[in-house]
């Protein structure tokens, strides 16, 4: 690491989500010479850090203690104290606590520095084959109420690629509510137990995936991506206004008529017809 820590940070710290080796050597270092590890499961952490030879004093900080840990952590910053947070898996605040810690932290004039490294949301989106900019991420499905069918609501009309968390046990009725919604010909990718033993990526029609898990419930650790929405067909007026824009600047006409037809689905004569008005 090339920077000594200044006293007071806070390191936010990824940690593997499966392959002990995707830790990196800066996170160790962090890890190994801050004056304390924050972690959600103590026991799960103390693992990892056993495995490197790590000996630094582990406290929990989890969804539960947060808001009664942040001041005590605060005041050990404060104080000089270097810390880091981690969480079970992945990157931290990523559908895991550490947003109150944070924001403490910020407001309280101290800095804070990432660590960045493995998060299952990212893994999953780049080797989904969807289009990985822009995306959006829902965190985990909910798992009923309001907040479900928001999120399905939500999912219909988004142009571009979503991505979600989602129980195995839950996956399958997850996907059967979106092809009832009327997405089941949306691309979707299942990424299952990435960067572990029994990895899987499995790429389909939302409909192809809800049967396939319908019969073949998953094992493990699940995210989903799911391909946007089609573009909604612009009315007469607005292609006719992108027609007057791109003339304006210059474009020959057929490659206006092409931009209408392929690129907005206007039909032919009709991308024809404003090309060249
Ligand atoms: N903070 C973590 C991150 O950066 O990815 C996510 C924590 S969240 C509590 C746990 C969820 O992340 C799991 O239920 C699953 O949806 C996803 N996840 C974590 N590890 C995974 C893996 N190895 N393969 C697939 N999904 C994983």
């Amino acid at each position: 690491m090339n920077t000594p820590a200044l006293p007071g940070t806070l390191y936010i710290v990824s940690t593997p989500i499966g392959n002990l080796g995707d830790i990196s050597t800066r996170a160790l270092e962090v890890l190994r010479t801050c004056g304390l590890v924050l972690a959600e499961d103590t026991r799960q952490t103390r693992v990892l850090l056993s495995h490197a030879g790590i000996k630094t004093a582990l406290a929990s900080l989890r969804e539960h203690n947060e808001a009664r840990v942040t001041p005590r952590v605060i005041e050990r910053l404060q104080g000089g104290e270097v810390a880091a947070l981690v969480s079970d898996a992945g990157t931290p605040l990523i559908s895991d606590p550490g947003d109150r810690l944070v924001r403490a932290v910020i407001d309280a004039g101290l800095p804070v520095v990432p660590i960045p490294g493995a998060s299952a949301v990212l893994a999953a989106l780049v080797v989904s084959g969807l289009p990985a900019v822009p995306f959006t991420f829902f965190g985990f499905v909910p798992r009923k109420g309001r907040e479900r069918s928001e999120l399905v609501e939500h999912l219909a009309g988004i142009e571009h690629t979503a991505v979600c968390y989602e129980s195995p046990e839950r996956l399958a009725d997850t996907l059967t509510a979106w092809v009832e919604a009327g997405f089941g010909e949306r691309p979707a990718v299942v990424a299952r137990e990435l960067t572990k033993r029994f990895e899987e990526v499995r790429r389909g029609t939302v409909r192809e995936l809800a049967a396939y898990h319908s019969t073949n419930p998953p094992r493990g650790e699940v995210v989903v991506v799911l391909g946007g929405a089609p573009a909604k067909a612009l009315d007469e007026e607005a292609l006719e206004s992108l027609a007057r824009t791109w003339r304006d600047e210059g474009l020959p006409a057929r490659e206006v008529a092409r931009r209408l037809s392929e690129e907005h689905g206007a039909p032919r004569n009709l991308a024809y017809k404003l090309a060249h008005r």
